[in-house]
């Protein structure tokens, strides 16, 4: 099958029009903008009311949320600010989870004009890791002390759903000595961020062990969606992407990503849309999105229009639209990339953000060649804002008083989909994280931190050892006597274990 063969028959119209409800998909453009026109200038006590429902960890509704949005207010901001941490502390104590990107190829039949990887792009060097490559780059990334992947793909024949697989498993195969010699570290999540699929390809993805399947909508406004994703091309069909996570749930896969490209379109509009494909997915599958990125657009080769469009976010907006998140669905992960700042991304973990990911390198083949953005220009698909090492952004977080996790037990345990939303609502996932956060801390701090990473660490993991040893939850259930023994098998050298 040529190129051309293999995009025409990728979309699946059946696919879209099994969710829709009487013919109409859930992003109602006139009703978004009246929400926003009409909750202008919030009245001081609406904001509190909705603040106390955030903090009971329910979905905010769409009215709710763009009342939210529309607080100018120095004083009520900060009110939202502070609540937003308190639902974080809530739901996901203070443990960040950390990832790594492992682009796979840059090879890509659509054209959004914001992206260093569109066909056109002349001036991008294209290539495909070969299995091999992709072995390398993960022995790469596991030195650095990761312990999940997001594994990111082109959209093309020669990396459809097949090449997925085969190199997700490539990557799960891959193993390292611990640095002690005792027993070995690895990949234990491989999450993907790819084009939208059939449902017997997602269905090949979840055979594979996939842990989140993570698809931008890009901008949820379908005139700029049109705009910027040209019509001929599979990426122009606006419902296709609408729907992915749909199929994906239909898939087995029940652990989704949304987030929308911010800079495309009005940012206050994207939060609605998000908020909306929130509230679609609850409504028929029980289940709302496991994370949700806000990726700001970064300037990109040969893209006039990644560092000219009107819509840019400013980190002001960026702060409110945070906040708006975390409050307004206040059990999913959010999720800041090293596309930001190395202090606004400081920032914004303090009271939003429960992932991120560090040391990235986003060329393709870089990490095994040890090549920062700048020598490898005509191979990433955007400029990075942060390329600092997993050791020195762990440390600062451990200097704020974060416990860094790499954990990866819920989904090995079958706390994913609507278990873990159940438990996320009920804060019991969060005692989990704990106590998963305090053992891979453990084992980073004895395989890969830096001295000075080491001292940091050291001091707040006796912290949380003693808030462990004093919380109820964990010694009525007697989860306490389990983590310990886990804890010290750990640091004598045992990788691993988990609860
Ligand atoms: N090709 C697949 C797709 O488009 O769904 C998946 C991978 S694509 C490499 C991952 C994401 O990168 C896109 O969904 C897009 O939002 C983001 N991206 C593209 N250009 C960007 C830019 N200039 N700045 C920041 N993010 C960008
Ligand atoms: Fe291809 Fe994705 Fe880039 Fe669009 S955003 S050009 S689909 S890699």
């Amino acid at each position: 099958m040529n190129v051309k063969e293999w995009t025409q028959q990728l979309i699946k119209p059946a696919e879209i029009e099994k969710y829709l409800i009487n013919g109409k998909d859930f992003i109602d453009e006139r009703s978004i903008f009246e929400d926003l026109e009409k909750y202008k200038n919030p009245d001081k006590q609406q904001v509190r009311d909705i603040l106390k429902k955030s903090l009971d960890i329910k979905l905010l509704t769409p009215a709710e949320t763009a009342i939210l949005l529309n607080v100018d207010d120095a004083e009520l901001l900060e009110e939202m600010q502070e609540t937003a941490l308190a639902v974080k502390k809530k739901v996901y104590d203070n443990r960040i989870v950390f990832f790594a990107p492992l682009y796979c190829s840059n090879l890509c039949v659509n054209g959004c004009v914001y992206c260093g990887f569109r066909s056109d792009n002349c001036s991008e060097k294209r290539h495909v890791l070969s299995m091999e490559e992709v072995r390398r780059e993960t022995e790469a990334v596991i030195d650095e002390g990761h312990k999940r992947l997001i594994a990111v793909y082109g959209e093309h024949p020669q990396s459809d759903a097949d090449y997925i697989v085969n190199s997700m498993e490539t990557i799960y195969a891959t193993k390292r000595d611990t640095p002690s010699g005792n027993g070995f570290n690895n990949i234990r999540r491989v999450n993907v961020n790819a084009a939208p699929m059939s449902i017997a390809d997602l269905r090949k993805l979840w055979r594979a062990g996939i842990g989140t399947y993570q698809v931008f909508q890009e901008t949820y406004h379908r005139e700029r969606y049109a705009e910027v994703h040209p019509a001929n091309t599979v990426k122009g069909d606006y419902r296709w992407r609408l729907y992915a996570m749909h199929r994906a749930m239909d898939a087995g896969i029940d652990d989704v990503a949304t987030a929308a490209l911010f800079g495309l379109y009005d940012w206050r509009f994207e939060v609605m849309g998000l908020i909306h494909h929130a509230h679609d997915l609850e409504r028929q599958f029980g289940i709302g999105p496991h994370t949700i990125s806000f990726p700001r657009m970064q300037p990109a080769l040969g893209s006039f229009m990644s560092e000219n469009s009107p819509y840019l976010v400013s980190d002001d907006a960026c702060r409110h639209l945070v906040t708006v998140l975390r409050l307004a669905v206040p059990y999913a992960g959010l999720i800041v990339t090293a596309r930001e700042s190395a202090d606004l991304r400081r920032e914004i973990i303090k009271y939003g953000c429960t992932q991120t990911d560090a040391s990235s390198k986003i060329g393709i083949g870089a990490y095994s060649a040890k090549k920062v953005q700048q020598d490898n220009a005509d191979k990433v698909q955007f400029m990075l804002g942060d390329e600092r090492s997993l050791d020195e952004v762990v440390r600062e977080l451990a200097e704020d008083g974060h416990i860094t996790s790499f954990c990866t037990a819920g989904y090995r345990c079958g706390r994913t989909g609507d278990k873990i939303m159940n438990l996320l609502g009920k804060g019991i996932e969060g005692k989990f994280c704990k106590l998963n956060a305090v053992l891979t801390f453990r084992e980073y701090l004895n395989d890969y931190a830096s001295p000075e990473t080491r001292q940091w660490g050291e001091k707040l993991i006796a912290k949380e050892l003693r808030e462990i040893e004093n919380t109820p939850f964990f010694t009525d259930k007697k989860l306490l006597s389990t983590f310990q023994t886990y804890y010290k098998r750990i640091a004598s050298g045992e990788r691993d274990l988990y609860m």
